[in-house]
This record gives structure tokens, sequence and C-alpha cells, in this order.
């Protein structure tokens, strides 16, 4: 990894995943925060984003983008307070938020995880559109985002390409896996994949250790790939474990996160 601090660096704030550990909390569920030249951007601000962002040195003051995922709380219960400190501790509009269109609309019954009011706070709000590439402006520069369809049970629930400062960082959200899905992830440096479970366990929309190695096979990311999200199972099996075990069947450098963990890309 490249030391030039103009080149973006991704800090886990959070690597649980499962219904299990999102109440047990072994793991945190924060998300992870992109900071770079450009634009720094909290990704799937789950429970803990906030005080797991202060705890690791990060300003969620100085965010200019929120993206969520889908409206599940382990993936943006925090977003409110994260959105009111993009927006000037809420007295002016401020930033951007990239939502899918449950987190941004609410589902056909009009239920909400994040309040109106919230989605509001953001100066630029964005409902994400399957397989649009958009550009955003921030107040140092500019990244862009290419929307991926993702199978879960949020159905307008998205995974994305970020390019940012020359760099394209592919994360996956929670999705079930397929080859077309791992087709549209080509081409990035860095791919940060939700892993919940390890094999052969497996369990409807989300993916396990044997998808991941599929899923790099074909996506082939330069640079590494990151696991997170991971479930109690996967937490018991050893994630150091399973993550070599992919990086050998795939000859990808890949590695499981920790909380708090940093990595400059
Ligand atoms: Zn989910």
């Amino acid at each position: 990894m490249s030391n030039d601090k103009n080149n973006p660096e991704i800090i886990f704030l959070g690597t649980g995943g499962g219904r299990v550990n999102l109440i047990k909390q072994w793991r945190a569920t924060g998300g992870f925060r992109i900071n770079s030249r450009s634009a720094s951007i909290h990704v799937d601000p789950g429970p803990g984003a906030l005080l797991n962002g202060l705890k690791y040195g990060q300003n969620p003051a100085s965010l200019d983008a929120v993206i969520v995922t889908h409206f599940h709380i382990d993936h943006c219960l925090d977003a409110p307070l994260l959105l009111e400190a993009m927006s000037g501790y809420a007295l002016k509009k401020g930033g951007i938020f990239i939502g899918s269109e449950y987190a941004v609309n609410g589902d056909k019954d009009g239920d909400r995880s994040i309040s109106k009011y919230h989605i509001d706070r953001a100066e630029n709000v964005y409902s994400a559109k399957f397989e649009e590439r958009k550009k955003f402006i921030t107040r140092r520069g500019s990244f862009e985002i290419e929307i991926i369809r993702t199978k879960h049970d949020e159905p307008t629930a998205f995974g994305f390409k970020l390019f940012l400062d020359s760099r394209i960082i592919g994360y996956t959200g929670d999705t079930e896996y397929s080859d077309a899905l791992a087709k549209k992830f080509e081409g990035c440096d860095v791919l940060i994949a939700n892993c919940l479970k390890p094999s052969p366990d497996g369990i409807p929309d989300h993916m396990k250790t044997s998808d991941i190695i599929h899923l790099l096979n074909i996506a082939k990311p330069s640079k590494l790939a990151i696991l997170t999200h991971m479930g109690m199972k996967f937490l018991k099996v050893g994630p150091e474990r399973e993550a070599k075990r992919i990086e050998n069947e795939t000859g990808t450098r890949c590695v499981a996160a920790k909380d708090g963990e940093r990595f400059e890309i």
C-alpha cells in the first residue's frame, strides 16, 4: 500500500454483521469511512458509527457524503446523527446523501428507517438508480459513483464502484452472489465485500466464503479484497483463516478487516 497522503484511506468503524452480532456487539457495526483529497465519505453507518468514528479520530462534521446501501438498521441507524453533523448541527443544509430508494423515500407502506427530517438536512440527496453512474461535487473536488443492483431482501439495495482521486473502490453491500454481479465489480483497485458466513454455511441474500472466492476470481481487484460485515459463525471459525483460504484460492490479496483498522490505498 502506498503512503502517499493524496491516496484514499479506508477506516473500518465496524466489521460485524448478522442479527446476533448486532445485539451482542462482539464486533462493532459502524460501517466504514473513506478519507481522500477530494472527499470524506461514510458508508453504511450502522449502530456505533458516530461513537466509533470519534474513538478512531474521525470528525463527523468534516464528512462530505453519507452513503446508505439499504435501509436495514445495521446499515443506517446512525445515519441521522451523521446527517446532523454534516449539516452544521442541523442548523443549515449540508453534504451529500446517497441512499437506496427505501432509505431515501421509505418503502411501499411508507415505513422509514431514516426520518424525512434528517434526509432533508443534506444539501444534495440522491435516491440510487441501478446501473447509473453519477458525479458529485464536494468542497474539495469531486467523485463519481456507479450504482450496482444487488439481490437482498431490501429490493432497492445496491452496491457500488466509487471513482475517487484516481482510485476505484468497490463495495458489494449485502447481497446474494451471482456471476453477473461479480462481472460488474471488474476493474476495482480495492473491493470491500460483505461476507456473513463461512462455507458451507449459507443464508439467502448474503455471501459466504465460497461466494467471495467466485467473486474475486471474476472481479479480480488489482490491489486488495477486504472482508467485513462478518457474522457470528464467521468470527468463530476465524476471519484470518477464511481470508487466507480465499487468497490462496484466488491469488488476490485478501484480508479480514478489524474494528479500527486503516488501509491506505
Ligand atoms: Zn441487510
